[in-house]
């Protein structure tokens, strides 16, 4: 067996004839042109085993895809133009009239407002479930429940859920469980082993690493739930473009070793906020004492990785204008969403506002912090310089 790292590099691709070169080129194309009648009706675009139209896959996206199905240890894959396209074509191919979808409380936020928003519309309802109580779970699966998501973890308030169990509460059911790995990458745990039958990633993160593109995947190991995926996909018109996916296949070789520096970078600086009076908490899974520790430790391991993704909770004698002055006053750090690419982004959320009335246990405010690839030592001082103005 061999290391993710070589797997992504040293991975079956066959080059054109007469050109060895192990990079993947850019195919582009709306029209394949047929030599026959007989061979235009033949071709099954299902089927990896020839191409029929742009849109259902070019040589490009089939490499992308199998790189990405062998990276989350799954048999298929399917791409989508955004992380959140994935989300919502899962539930849109999976969920009809009538039946039910449950969603983390501290669930990626435009999941919850896709919800209320269009899968209401359908007359598909949802419930947003406690991430870290099995039981509230267990009480809310009915016979309308068609699936389940889970976000392991939380991608702003970062507690780390049991997958595991969650996941296992549903299978025992028959309800199918879907996995958000954008924090994972792939990396960290298998999603599948965590118990999902479909497993969706933001390429958008890490695997495009350079903040450059917007993409998503789709992952499954079941033949038949693949074919309802992919039947709706293409009855939808997705597609992705061929330079971004390039794009992708060209920062894959080195997801494993940008994981690790942000990883590594994220530990420091956690490490060092934990000890620094302006701070109530820090919120990263692998930091002892961090909602879900124990969870992140049984689905990664006690050495295991983790994004370079954390926050912090100010103390609440600092007000939410001052925190917003400390945001500003970071330098290196850039007020910004997303996370995986190579500068250290901010933001200040307002959490209470986003959870359900009282659920939410702290006072201050919570700022969010994506580690780029910078040198751990200059991020540390520019995080130390903003924590002086805020006295
Ligand atoms: C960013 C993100 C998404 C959505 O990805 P986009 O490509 O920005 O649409 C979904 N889930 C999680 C956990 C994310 O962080």
């Amino acid at each position: 067996m061999t290391g993710r790292s070589t797997d992504l590099i040293h991975h079956p691709y066959e080059p054109p004839a007469g050109f060895a070169a192990p990079q993947v080129a850019v195919h582009k194309a709306s029209t394949v042109i047929f030599p026959s009648v007989a061979a235009l009706r033949a071709r099954d675009w299902r089927q990896k085993t020839g191409y029929t139209y742009g849109l259902h896959g070019t040589p490009t996206t089939f490499q992308l895809e199998e790189r990405l199905a062998a990276l989350e240890g799954g048999k298929h894959c399917l791409l989508v133009p955004s992380g959140l396209a994935s989300i919502t074509h899962v539930c849109l191919a999976l969920l009809g009239t009538g039946d039910e979808v449950l969603v983390p409380d501290n669930v990626y936020g435009p999941t919850k407002a896709f919800a209320e928003g269009d899968l209401a519309r359908f007359g598909i309802t949802h419930q947003r479930y406690d991430p870290m109580d099995p039981r509230d779970l267990a009480e809310r699966l009915s016979p309308r429940t068609r699936l389940m998501w889970i976000e392991p973890p939380g991608s702003v308030t970062m507690e780390f859920p049991p997958a595991q169990q969650l996941a296992r509460l549903c299978r025992d059911r028959g309800v199918l469980v879907a996995l958000d790995n954008t924090w994972g990458a792939g990396l960290a745990f298998n999603g599948f082993e965590a118990g999902a039958d479909v497993v969706v990633q933001a390429l958008t993160k890490y695997p495009s690493g350079g903040g450059d593109v917007l993409m998503g995947s789709i992952v499954t190991r079941d033949d038949a739930l693949h074919e309802r995926l992919k039947l709706a996909h293409m009855r939808l018109g997705w597609g992705v473009g061929g330079n971004d996916a390039e794009a992708v296949l060209r920062s894959l070789p080195s997801l494993q070793l940008r994981y690790k520096a942000q990883d590594h970078a994220a530990r420091i600086l956690a490490h060092w906020l934990h000890g620094r009076p302006e701070v109530a908490q820090v919120l990263h899974p692998a930091l002892e004492g961090s909602p879900g520790h124990e969870h992140w430790k049984a689905l990664c391991g006690d050495r295991g990785q983790a994004a370079g993704l954390f926050s912090i909770v100010l103390h609440e004698r600092f007000a939410p204008g001052q925190v917003d002055r400390f945001c500003e006053a970071l330098r290196l750090f850039k007020l910004g969403y997303s996370w995986g690419g190579p500068v250290s982004l901010v933001v200040p959320y307002d959490i209470a506002s986003m959870r359900r009335p009282g659920s939410w246990p702290h006072r201050g405010v919570l700022v969010r912090f994506s580690v780029g690839l910078e040198d751990p030592a200059d991020l540390h001082a520019d995080l130390d310089q903003a924590l002086r103005q805020l006295q």
